[in-house]
């Protein structure tokens, strides 16, 4: 096989808000895959989701915050800008086309992974990148049949593969894991609770001082 490629991660979600469970495992995918460059792509209107309360400037805006200052982090608003409902299999594709010969990992968390069957297109998302999947505390379901198959096609165990094959594969990394959820956080805010050291300070500010999620403005 060739050449290490640029190993590009991409990690979509609606980030409503973002907090500690998406950064962490991020952050140990994007060292432990030797990513050059770690997108994150919030999405607008997630097909397979109720809308998110807070508008989608808003939820870039603080996973912006989120990132600022880490040299390999960075907002990808793609997804905001396009009419029509947003699907992964696309921005795979938008981003194939511009960045090339590059190897695209796609992070999910394992409850994402099931739900993979849903999607738009799904088999073709494999055709464009690779699937990254960590764990999600709570969550141990078998995967579904289809599922199960194609990740036997496609298993991949060494991180050195996913670096010299562009898309394709299905590795799973273990990352320490944070049991934490948006919902349970917006759960907390809107009763007033703290949401301190679940998230990063600059993030947690922005809510409590926006009175996002329905936290009672001071
Ligand atoms: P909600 O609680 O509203 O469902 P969420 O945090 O699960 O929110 P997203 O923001 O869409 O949902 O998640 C983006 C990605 O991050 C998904 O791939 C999801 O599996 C993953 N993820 C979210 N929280 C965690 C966590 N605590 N640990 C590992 N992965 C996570």
């Amino acid at each position: 096989m060739g050449e290490a490629l640029r190993t590009i991660g991409i990690l979509g979600g609606t980030f409503d808000p973002i907090h500690y469970g998406h950064l962490r495992p991020a952050e140990e995918v994007r060292e432990a895959l030797d990513l050059a460059e770690l997108r994150l792509i919030p999405a607008r209107v997630p097909p397979h989701r109720a809308r998110p309360r807070v508008g989608p400037e808003q939820r870039a805006e603080l996973v912006r915050q989120a990132v600022a200052g880490h040299p390999a982090m960075r907002v990808d608003e793609r997804e905001l800008h396009r009419v029509g409902p947003s699907y992964t299999v696309d921005t795979l594709a938008e981003l194939r086309r511009e960045l090339g010969a590059v190897s695209l990992c796609l992070i999910v968390g394992y409850d994402t992974f099931l739900g993979l069957p849903g999607w738009s297109r799904w088999r073709e998302l494999l055709a464009a990148a690779h699937i990254i999947v960590t764990e999600r505390p709570g969550v141990r379901a078998p995967l579904p049949e289809a599922l199960a198959a194609e990740y036997a096609a496609r298993r991949c165990d060494d991180p050195a593969v996913l670096r010299r094959v562009p898309a394709g594969r299905i590795y799973r990394q273990s990352v320490t894991p944070v049991a934490l959820s948006a919902t349970g956080i917006r759960q907390a805010l809107a009763q007033g609770r703290s949401v301190r050291y679940l998230m990063p300070e600059p993030v947690r500010r922005a809510i409590t001082e926006q009175g996002l999620y329905g936290y009672p403005q001071l």
